[in-house]
């Protein structure tokens, strides 16, 4: 998927690869793995897109924002600058929002490339112990496989085969809002034998 440099001969390769082609040196010996701190885990977390401030919430914040600061107008004009308040009110609140709900976004994909590191995808169970079937559904792919991993995490397992993934459309209940596609995938959890 992506290109890494080596760190021994600093040739650079997929990170598809087990080892650098040129002199061996193990992909994962190439890899910074991020510093998680696992208690950070715990909290549900997800990464597909839920943790984005909606179209509706920011244009409805900016609306407000701007009719705030009309009214502001002429207030100012005449000299009185408490009519600025609720424009200086809403404007801390949509920044401390969007402050908030960028953090978390940091978070979730921190922890969703630790998630990548720790657990391989496998092509079978193979002698493995089956742990569990699971399926999760997402509005996008990595949301789906971020809460795999996130099962995976909580069963402890070792490693995860992907079974199925679809996409679906589904009937919204209001006609309001746009039919979303679902994305459904299935994972087996799998733990390695001892
Ligand atoms: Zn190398």
């Amino acid at each position: 998927m992506a290109l890494i440099k080596c760190k021994e001969c600093e040739k650079e390769y997929s990170d598809n690869s087990e080892a650098c082609p040129q002199c061996g040196c193990p992909t994962e010996m190439n890899v910074d793995t991020p510093q998680i701190d696992t208690s950070d885990i715990k909290c549900s977390v997800r990464i597909d897109g839920n943790e984005k401030l909606s179209d509706t919430y920011n244009g409805l914040m900016f609306l407000l924002l701007f009719v705030a600061g009309l009214i502001s107008i002429p207030y100012v004009l005449f000299g009185s600058y408490t009519g600025l308040f609720p424009f200086i009110v809403l404007l801390i609140i949509f920044l401390f929002r969007n402050s908030i709900t960028s953090k978390k976004r940091v978070k979730a994909m921190e922890i969703f490339k630790f998630f990548k590191l720790k657990y391989p995808i496998l092509e079978s169970v193979g002698r493995n112990t089956n742990l569990d079937q699971i399926t999760t559904t997402s509005n996008n792919a990595d949301g789906a496989l971020f809460d795999i991993y996130m099962q995976a995490y909580k069963k402890q397992a070792d490693a995860v085969v992907i079974n199925s993934t679809h996409s679906s459309s589904t009937e919204s209940i209001s006609k309001m809002s746009k039919n979303t596609p679902l994305y459904h995938a299935t994972a087996t959890l799998v733990k390695y034998k001892k």
